[in-house]
C-alpha cells in the first residue's frame, strides 16, 4: 500500500497518528489544527530515522512510509544490516509490504471468497498484524534485482537479523506457523490487543 492511500482514509490515518502518540483529538476523519500538529511531529520523527539510517530503494521506501515513525526507524535499522548481508549472499533485499488499512485488508480477504481470484489471506480488516503500522514483509531478489525469489535460505539469514534490533520480532521465530518474510515492531501481545488499542 502507498502512504497516500493510508492518508486518504481519514479515520485510519488519525488512528495511526494517535498510535504514534501525536494525536489526542477525535477520530472523525476531519482534519483540524490538532491533526496538522500531529502530522508535523510525525514528519519530524520520520526525518530523524532517515538521517540516522539513510534511504533505500524506491519500493522499500514506499512501504516504509506506511509504518509508524518508530517502526520506520526500526525498519531502517534492520534494512541497513539486511542490505549488507544480502550483498554477501549475492542477492538483493527489499521491503515489499507494509501497512494495509482495514478497507484494503477486507478487499484482500474478499479475494477467492466473494470476488474471483486465489485466496491470499485468512485475515479480515483489523485481524492482521499489517493493519497497525508496525509490520512489514521483505522479499529476496536475484543479484541483478530482476527475479523475485519466493523462498530460500536467504529468508532465514535476513529475517534473523531482526533479533539484533531492539523491539523487533521476526515471523520466523513464531511457534506454529513460521512467517519467514515477516518482521514487526513488538508493541502488542496479540492482534486482538492491537485492534482494541487502535
Ligand atoms: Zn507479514
Amino acid at each position: 500500500m502507498m502512504a497516500g492511500t493510508m492518508r486518504a482514509d481519514g479515520r485510519f490515518w488519525q488512528r495511526m497518528l494517535r498510535l504514534a502518540g501525536y494525536y489526542q483529538g477525535k477520530i472523525d476523519g476531519i482534519c483540524g489544527p490538532l491533526q496538522r500538529a500531529a502530522e508535523a511531529a510525525w514528519a519530524e520523527a520520520v526525518e530523524r530515522g532517515l538521517r540516522e539510517y539513510g534511504e533505500f530503494d524506491a519500493r522499500t521506501e514506499a512501504n516504509i512510509a506506511t509504518l509508524l515513525p518508530e517502526a520506520q526507524r526500526a525498519a531502517r535499522a534492520w534494512m541497513r544490516e539486511a542490505v549488507a548481508k544480502a550483498e554477501r549472499l549475492g542477492v538483493q533485499v527489499r521491503i515489499i509490504g507494509g501497512t494495509r488499512t482495514y478497507a484494503e485488508q477486507d478487499e484482500l480477504y474478499a479475494q477467492g471468497r466473494t470476488v474471483a481470484g486465489k485466496r491470499v489471506t485468512n485475515a479480515r480488516g483489523g485481524y492482521s498484524w499489517h493493519n497497525f503500522g508496525l509490520a512489514w514483509d521483505f522479499g529476496v531478489f536475484s543479484g541483478d534485482g530482476k527475479r523475485y525469489i519466493t523462498d530460500g535460505e536467504q529468508y532465514a539469514a535476513l529475517g534473523a537479523l531482526a533479533r539484533a534490533v531492539p523491539g523487533l520480532e521476526w515471523g520466523g521465530d513464531w511457534k506454529g506457523f513460521r512467517d519467514m518474510p515477516h518482521v514487526q515492531l513488538k508493541r502488542f501481545a496479540s492482534v486482538a490487543e492491537a485492534r482494541e488499542v487502535f
